[in-house]
């Protein structure tokens, strides 16, 4: 028998996310995010779900070549662009579409044997990628002028979408730098895509709502209309008494109070769960809510069973997605969805479900 513990993910939620992205998204085109294995849940899995996305982004250029092989036909955006020289025949060959973000990608360009569509990266603030003053006019010179450069789009990322900043200040400085430019504009990750409609431009590039996680701290996705596509689920394995004073798990950190009924379950930090979650994570055994207790380690997280005498070995557990979001689990455990469903470990089995 196999550890119990799985990844369900459901093509049929990213499709609905997907569906909700296209209506914030108006007449914009969308670019369905698909970097990092889709946030974990498979690249050709998200890709065979987003199929229709107008164009599929990642970074990784073996992401990209799978997708080609897999027979993605959309336009894919590489988010970094090249990183090297012989990236550039990749881009051909896969018929790729870079993010220009620094001076040696316009070089590499005279190394394309075909024409391409690219991406100017405007730092509009983030401070990342990007270029802006008379760099970017030198940049958007040349790339205008440049015989491999098909087409040109003004690409900017905002830095607080979801946050209290916001992104007006990000919008003014983008608008000033592009205003003489040409050519589409694609700025709205998830969270500007749904809070802000003044920036949906031409294309979207929404991540991580596609699987069904809100990107506001303060807005669930349910509230959002998402559906999550990945629930982690696995079943309790053993069962413990304590006595009041005793403790659980690594360092005994957490003593009960009282006597108390654990459960222990197949999953820890070697499946991806936060090594950091504290006591009090929420979990749900037979779909009902309790906590975890003690340290998470590598391959068990011990919960509470105090008020539910009847979930014993066996017993249905989820970690997070259908019935508990990954937002809570993220929030509680000091991080975000994000990282979580990026750090979904291989030895963790996949089961697609609709
Ligand atoms: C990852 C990424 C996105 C998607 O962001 P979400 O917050 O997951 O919606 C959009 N644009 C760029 C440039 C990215 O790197």
């Amino acid at each position: 028998m196999p550890r119990p513990i799985r990844a369900a993910i459901s093509s049929g939620a990213i499709a609905h996310n997907l569906s909700v992205a296209r209506r914030h998204a108006g007449s914009a085109k969308v670019w369905a995010v698909i970097k990092a294995n889709a946030y974990g849940h498979g690249l050709e899995r998200a890709a065979r779900a987003a199929v229709g996305a107008d164009g599929l982004a990642v970074l990784d250029f073996d992401e990209a070549a799978r997708l080609r092989h897999a027979g993605v036909a959309q336009p894919i955006l590489m988010l970094e662009g090249a990183f090297e020289p012989a990236d550039v025949a990749l881009l051909v060959q896969h018929r790729l579409t870079p993010v220009i973000h620094r001076r040696e990608q316009i070089e590499m360009l005279a190394g394309a044997s075909a024409p391409l569509d690219v991406y100017l990266k405007v730092n509009s603030g983030m401070n990342r990628l990007g270029f802006a003053g008379e760099e970017l006019a030198a940049a958007y010179q040349s790339l205008a002028d440049h015989p491999r450069v098909n087409s040109l789009t003004l690409m900017t990322h905002f830095a607080d979408a979801d946050g209290a900043t916001g992104i007006a200040a990000q919008l003014e400085r983008f608008a000033n730098l592009t205003k003489s430019f040409g050519g589409a504009r694609s700025l709205a990750n998830s969270a500007a895509l749904i809070r802000f409609p003044e920036a949906r431009g031409d294309w979207v590039r929404p991540g991580i709502m596609l699987y069904g996680c809100s990107p506001f701290s303060e807005r669930s996705a349910e509230a959002l209309g998402l559906r999550p596509a990945m629930t982690l689920t696995t079943e309790i394995i053993a069962t413990q008494q304590l006595r009041a004073g005793e403790g659980v798990g690594y360092g005994l950190g957490f003593k009960a109070e009282r006597p108390m009924r654990i459960g222990v379950i197949a999953c820890g930090y070697a499946d991806g769960y936060p090594r950091h979650a504290p006591a009090g994570t929420p979990a749900l055994v037979n779909g009902r809510r309790t906590g975890i207790v003690g340290r998470v380690s590598m391959d068990m997280i011990t919960l509470d069973l105090s008020a539910m005498p009847e979930a014993g070995i066996g017993a249905p557990v989820t970690l997070w997605g259908q019935g508990l979001s990954a937002d809570e689990v993220a929030a509680a455990a000091g991080t975000l969805s994000y990282e979580l469903l990026c750090a979904l470990a291989p030895r963790v089995p996949v089961v697609e479900v609709p």
